[in-house]
């Protein structure tokens, strides 16, 4: 497929152009790609066999770095024009860039596992379903034209062929996030307390999410009470990826007791019943009952009994305080209060702040 010539110029002076605001700062590199670019527009203009000129004919370094600052809507119209476009415009190389820009903040190893297993079982459907209609791969079709809908491009004659999206490819994975077609798990904060449900207040709880690009937000999935809960409408700030591969039916082996002193920032794991999975609950080590809380006399951070506060609780409140034994410490509690499970210090500013930033308006009952 050739472009036509003013279709290049077009296409290079607004790239350059974007070129110019990336690399205000690095001159040298900008007057490199425009020279480049240029001398490519003057060779083409000069030729008169003008319908034989070709995009692909800029030089490797140039359409490299046009395409690596083309969003992903644009590698995918691109991606439809030819067969040399369609095998650079859908590279692993650019995708993990748009890959991590987006998603690196919800999509963790426990994601990346499921997608290995569900791209295992579609290919395995795809193969059953090849037998039947004689390869008409339904499943990457289907996700295809869910996300043409949102390009503008009118691309009747360039359609990718269906088959030729590498199912295994970071591309593969990034439409399949975009066009809410993967569900993958992540933890949702204050699960449904848009709902009602307070008492989930600085928790993070698993959940089986998917996205809806319509809205810019995401559905969740919750086990609970022997079944599923859904919500709806959850927005970017309210979902992080598991910060540790523990599945929340188990218990976290806690490393940081030793450690514990007051003032910390700690999450610990908590389920209402044993039948439950586990939440992460936000809280801080306090000063135990015999202390003043005064630093030149505090010992809080050697005694056998931690402390833990979660000052989101009213003074008064059954999950204000709970105390831990510092050396056997497992899962403590009850039926009636919940049962505290493994716990990790925070050490980063980043997890700390996120909390903070969800704290609630007023300490709750
Ligand atoms: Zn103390």
């Amino acid at each position: 497929m050739k472009i036509p010539m003013s279709s290049l110029s077009w296409f290079l002076s607004s790239y350059c152009s974007v070129l110019a605001f990336w690399f205000g700062n690095s001159r040298l590199f900008y007057d490199l790609i425009m020279s480049l670019a240029m001398k490519k527009i003057a060779e083409v203009k000069n030729t008169e066999e003008k319908e034989d000129d070709s995009l692909l004919d800029l030089p490797d370094l140039v359409l490299e770095c046009i395409l690596e600052r083309i969003p992903p809507e644009g590698l995918y119209s691109m991606a439809g024009v030819c067969r040399s476009l369609r095998e650079k415009c859908t590279s692993d190389y650019l995708w993990e860039k748009h890959m991590k820009q987006k998603w690196s903040v919800v999509i963790g190893p426990a994601a990346y596992r499921k997608w290995v297993c569900y791209i295992a079982s579609q290919k395995e459907i795809a193969i059953l379903e090849s037998r039947k209609r004689k390869g008409n791969f339904d499943f990457f079709k289907n996700i295809w034209l869910l996300f043409k809908t949102r390009s503008k491009v009118d691309d009747n004659s360039h359609q990718l062929k269906q088959g030729s999206l590498v199912v295994d490819s970071v591309m593969a994975l990034y439409l399949s996030l975009e066009t809410g077609k993967f569900w993958f798990p992540a933890q949702v904060y204050n699960r449904e307390v848009q709902n009602g449900h307070v008492g989930f207040m600085l928790s993070c709880y698993d959940a089986e999410v998917c996205y809806d690009f319509h809205t810019d937000t995401f559905s969740a999935r919750f086990s609970a009470h022997g079944g599923l809960a859904l919500e709806e409408n959850i927005e970017w700030n309210r979902l992080r990826k598991p910060a540790i591969d523990t599945p929340s039916d188990l218990l976290h082996v806690s490393s940081c007791l030793s450690d514990l002193k007051p003032g910390d920032h700690i999450e610990i794991q908590w389920r209402r019943s044993k039948e439950f999975p586990y939440g992460w609950w936000y809280g801080g080590v306090g000063h135990l009952e015999s202390c003043s809380g005064d630093a030149a006399y505090c010992q809080c951070y050697i005694n056998d009994t931690v402390v833990l506060e979660f000052s989101q609780y009213s003074p008064g409140s059954r999950w204000r305080r709970v105390v831990i034994d510092r050396k056997e410490h497992r899962e403590v509690g009850n039926e009636t209060d919940g049962f505290y499970g493994g716990i990790r210090k925070l050490h980063h500013e980043e997890e700390i702040s996120k909390w903070k930033s969800l704290w609630p308006n007023s300490t709750l009952q």
